[in-house]
């Protein structure tokens, strides 16, 4: 199969993103379709990306104190009716078990959308005294939210994520604490998946049903859309009240807690696919990539050149490198081509030639350029090869991001500016009807409110005194 081929097996990027994007998914075998309509299967490739991601983000909690627990899929359906607002944000989607052990169930149970009220239940029972605070737990696990219309790592009934939940006797290290994941999240999303993100605080509208405040970050996808790819959440006592979560305070009184909750899902990885991928297929960062390099030989049943690429191979693995040997029997363009697709940052050639020249073939895959490396001081090269791959990603995704900015003062402006897959910034006076309208106009919404700048104007789309300048785009 030569290279054209194999391109056309996944449809044109420029005029088929969706399409583009599922024959990736498939294809790369990231994931396949599970029998339940909206579920999906991980497979190997694809989840071996989420334990690189899991890994990181777990050492990176992990440094900021949190405590990793686990809790039960099933909740008395009971629980949601504490909170009302929480409730009435959730029960469409929520599966529930009626039957079980041949029998009708006296009460009904939830599979989780989020353990928010079994966890609240329990700290309510754990938490007795000021010394037991602060509470700061996160649960990596699955959960089910039924949803209409679904794709692979976007949105599926079933997903994985983590969610942190934390109680805090005071509003502000219960603020402080929501900003500073939220920040856990965006240095993560910045250094390890090369996704340079915009974060901030989201609109009345857009915030998560309970919650005095939601905080999210939005990464910005080649084909122009945002994709919200994790909150935080500040609780103020609004869920501490409902679960009755108290404690007996230094001074002797009886108060309530400060909650939070936090949270990232698989969905991160239809962000890495979406922010890097190109006609090829995908373009994964070293830091989360299954394979960081791969070793193709070249006249393979020549002596010596096996051996060689095994070697190779061997000084990676000792510095840490994630690296494979390709030594199917296929062509090397045939492994070329597929390794290409699957999105490898880099691909070393070994031949005959190469060997005699004391050298190797160093292919990118970020800006498919290649150069040939001398083999003394190979791990070292390739080590160096990968930081730099990752940085030079994450410039190429900032640089595409910061040219998606664009100003608007008007609801026609709002409306080009998204036409123009951009991130609009607009002044807004923070009233419900003018999200109504761009939402109706243009189909955008607004993502989060600018953290970096200050109104100084009239609202875009009302005329009246502006409160925030808002990013607004269309999003996933
Ligand atoms: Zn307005």
């Amino acid at each position: 199969m030569d290279n054209k081929q194999f391109v056309t097996q996944i449809a044109d990027i420029k005029n088929n993103f969706a399409q583009w994007y599922t024959d990736v998914v498939l294809k790369t075998e990231l994931v396949d379709y599970g029998p339940v309509k909206g579920t999906m299967v991980i497979r190997p490739y694809g989840y071996s990306i989420w334990e690189n991601i899991q890994a990181e983000l777990d050492a990176r909690f992990k440094a900021v104190g949190v405590k990793n627990a686990y809790f039960p899929l099933l909740i008395p359906m009971s629980y949601f009716s504490k909170e009302a607002e929480h409730v009435e944000g959730f029960a469409p989607e929520v599966a529930v078990v009626t039957h079980a052990g041949g029998a009708k169930l006296e009460e009904p149970l939830a599979i989780r959308p989020t353990s928010e009220t079994l966890i609240g239940t329990m700290y309510s029972k754990w938490i007795q005294s000021y010394r037991d605070l602060p509470v700061v737990i996160n649960q990596w696990c699955n959960v089910m939210r039924w949803e209409k219309t679904t794709r692979p790592f976007l949105r599926t009934s079933e997903f994985l994520w983590q969610e942190g939940h934390t109680v805090y006797a005071s509003e502000e290290e219960a603020m402080e604490d929501t900003i500073k994941m939220l920040n856990v999240y965006r240095s993560f999303a910045e250094e390890i998946l090369a996704i340079p993100v915009l974060t901030g605080k989201k609109t009345e509208k857009e915030k998560f049903a309970g919650a005095k405040a939601t905080f999210g970050m939005e990464a910005m996808m080649l084909d122009g859309k945002s994709l919200q790819a994790g909150t935080s959440h500040y609780f103020g006592q609004n869920f501490a009240e409902a679960f009755n979560i108290k404690y007996l305070d230094k001074d002797g009184a009886l108060k309530y807690g400060y909650t939070t909750s936090w949270g990232v899902s698989t969905r991160l990885i239809g962000a890495i696919i979406m922010a890097h991928g190109d006609e090829r297929g995908l373009v994964l960062p070293p830091k989360v990539a299954p394979v960081q390099v791969v070793i193709v030989p070249i006249a393979a049943h020549k002596g010596g050149v096996i051996e060689k690429a095994r070697e190779l191979k061997e000084m990676l693995t000792n510095k840490g490198v994630r690296a494979v040997v390709d030594e199917r029997d296929m062509s090397p363009g045939w492994k070329f081509n597929e390794w290409e697709m699957k999105g490898v940052p880099v691909r070393v050639e070994i031949g005959p030639r190469d060997i005699e020249n004391n050298q190797a073939l160093i292919a990118r895959r970020d800006n498919l350029e290649k150069a040939p490396v001398c083999l003394d001081g190979f791990g070292d090269t390739v080590v160096a090869l990968l930081d730099t791959v990752q940085k030079a990603m994450y410039e190429k995704s900032k640089k595409n991001r910061d040219a998606r900015i664009v100003d608007a003062d008007s609801l026609e402006g709002i409306l080009k500016g998204v036409d123009g897959k951009n991130f609009v910034r607009a002044n807004w006076c923070g009233c419900r009807e003018c999200e109504d309208k761009v939402k109706e106009y243009a189909q955008a919404t607004a993502r989060v409110i600018d953290e970096n700048s200050t109104a100084d104007g009239v609202c875009a789309i009302c005329g009246k005194p502006a409160k925030h300048k808002v990013f607004f785009a269309r999003a996933y």
